[in-house]
């Protein structure tokens, strides 16, 4: 596998951010392609990319249950511009009630994450052969050395947008005329949950008082 790694990393690393993603789509069967996005502040872009290669390819949004009303505004106002095709995904009902029960996010934030995040991801990996996330580089010290392509397990991670700078993400929405986040206003630069979003420059608000940088989807 790393010496396949390897040359998929050297193929893509030169191609532009569509032809990236075009290559994808050509190498791979679309059927065993996932997408998933937060349509936290900078999902747009991407979602707009994969929108040109492959229009109405499901993209899954794990919905925790603790996520912002703008954000649910937000991804309906996307879902209207570009007809995207959002299917929300949610934790296991009884998982998720035990969580608000005992607010889990105050005493054990990974455990909260585990159950509401990264057991849903879990069962929309089976089966597929790539995932597509809008991890950027710039974002903090876990993602900084990230390539264009990774492994998890048997699943190879592809993370075509990584390389993109604060700049080309502005850039980028300008031209395209692309909708903010509405809470990006208001001083937010990154959108999670409600419990664990507070207001800072790019990742410093999540989880705030917490080592924790990641929700476990990326680790
Ligand atoms: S981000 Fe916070 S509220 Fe959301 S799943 Fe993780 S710990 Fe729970």
């Amino acid at each position: 596998m790393n010496q396949r790694l390897t040359e998929l990393n050297d193929k893509y690393e030169n191609l532009t951010y569509l032809d990236r993603l075009k290559a994808l789509f050509e190498e791979f069967d679309p059927e065993k392609i996932l997408v998933t996005t937060s349509f936290g502040g900078s999902s747009i872009v991407l979602l707009h990319l994969i929108n040109k290669v492959a229009p109405r390819h499901p993209i899954h949004l794990i919905d925790t249950g603790y996520l912002f009303k703008d954000t649910h505004d937000y991804k309906q106002r996307l879902i209207d511009k570009l007809d995207l095709n959002i299917i929300d995904v949610h934790p296991r009902e009884r998982s998720h009630d035990f969580t608000t029960k005992y607010r889990v996010w105050e005493g054990n934030s990974d455990f909260c994450c585990f159950i509401n995040k990264v057991e849903p991801m879990n069962e929309l990996k089976r089966g597929k052969d790539v995932w597509i996330s809008g991890l950027l580089r710039f974002q903090n010290a876990n993602r900084a050395d990230k390539r264009l392509f990774e492994t998890s397990k048997d699943l190879l991670k592809f993370h075509p947008i990584i390389d993109m700078g604060p700049e080309d993400l502005n850039l980028y929405r300008t031209i395209y005329e692309l909708p903010t986040h509405p809470l990006q206003y208001e001083g937010y630069g990154s959108i999670g949950c409600v419990h664990c979003t507070k207001k800072g420059k790019g990742r410093e608000g999540r989880w705030q008082g917490e080592v924790k940088s990641e929700c476990g989807l990326h680790v």
